[in-house]
């Protein structure tokens, strides 16, 4: 039996239905019960509402996963955020502009986003051996395929174990602790990862299809399901990774792209002001890679201009 959210299935049984953490708040799920014993899995999409291609995936893949052939049992939510969903917020839940991916433990007496985070941290983690959180890129976020795990050596070695599994190049160790894989993985102890794949607000076909075999592979990896595809793609673990911000708001020029290498030294950007005159330089601090930019012309003090990799394991 699996017994979650009040829900409780018996050994090959599937489930679809709505998980409601919040009064009126509905989030689409399903969960499975396998015929044969193993781990509990989860798998979320959509917790930043605007980046698509994790939605479509997991809904094909709960629809098509048979629960006679599940090893454990697997609760799929195939979008966390879905106030963001339908007012198209890119990332934050609609009622309280609450991000997801930082307010962790949240509250069960807070706004709607702390009271989604409390109920994953209450209702589901502790019946939970593995996450996988689904993310793209943003709106103006462009970026190459990659994939965090965390840097706690209790949970990185599974973590990272998985993510070699997977179709994913670029492979980040981070620190982070307050988003729902973070946290999870940093307090909670749960070996969990967060991929990300596609951007800009677009849902290619391409993505959803990678995004799905990348879902198989990690099933088969945790021995959930079986499947015959193989990665194809070459891995790259990064230990250290640089997350350039900007020092003042202005007009933001990007001389890079996801997947540049980059030299220590090299100009990656500049800001400029509404009359062009140049407000600051931006200069690689280091050898590395970069996964993503902002595209966006306008930013303020403190975004994220480029991310790049710097440290690589082995
Ligand atoms: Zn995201």
């Amino acid at each position: 039996m699996f017994t979650i959210c009040g829900h409780t299935l018996h050994p090959g049984e599937k489930k679809q239905t709505a998980l409601r953490p919040v009064c009126g708040y509905e989030m689409p799920s399903t969960i499975i019960c396998g015929a044969k014993p193993g781990k509990t899995v989860l798998i979320t999409a959509g917790i930043h509402a605007g980046e698509y291609p994790g939605i479509p995936a997991v809904i094909r893949t709960a629809k098509e996963l048979d629960p006679a052939q599940v090893a454990g049992n697997i609760l799929m939510v195939h979008c966390v955020n879905t106030s963001g969903f339908w007012a198209r917020t890119d990332c934050l839940v609609a009622e309280d502009g609450g991000n997801l991916n930082a307010n962790y433990p949240g509250a069960s007496d807070g706004t709607v986003s702390q009271r989604v985070a409390d109920y994953f941290v209450k209702q589901i983690f502790p019946y939970v051996d593995f996450v996988a959180d689904l993310h793209s890129g943003s709106q103006q976020e462009p970026l190459m395929p990659c994939l965090f795990f965390p840097k706690w050596e209790k949970v990185r070695e599974e973590a990272l174990s998985a993510a070699k599994a997977l179709d994913i190049p670029y492979l980040i160790q981070s620190m982070a602790k307050t988003g729902e894989y973070s946290y999870a993985a940093h307090t909670m102890g749960i070996p969990s990862i967060l991929l990300e794949r596609g951007h800009s607000g677009f849902c290619e076909e391409a993505w959803i299809e990678s995004y799905q075999k990348d879902l198989r592979l990690l099933l088969r990896h945790l021995g959930c399901y079986p499947y015959n595809g193989q990665p194809t793609v070459e891995k790259h673990v990064f230990m250290k990774t640089i997350y350039l911000e900007a020092e003042e708001n202005g007009v933001w020029y990007c001389n890079v792209k996801p997947g540049d290498t980059v030299k220590k030294g090299q100009l990656l950007g500049r800001t400029e002001d509404f009359y062009g005159s140049v407000l600051h330089e931006y200069y690689a601090e280091s050898d590395g890679i970069v996964f993503y930019h902002c595209c966006g012309l306008s930013v303020k003090a403190g975004r994220n201009l480029v991310a790049y990799g710097v440290e690589k394991a082995g």
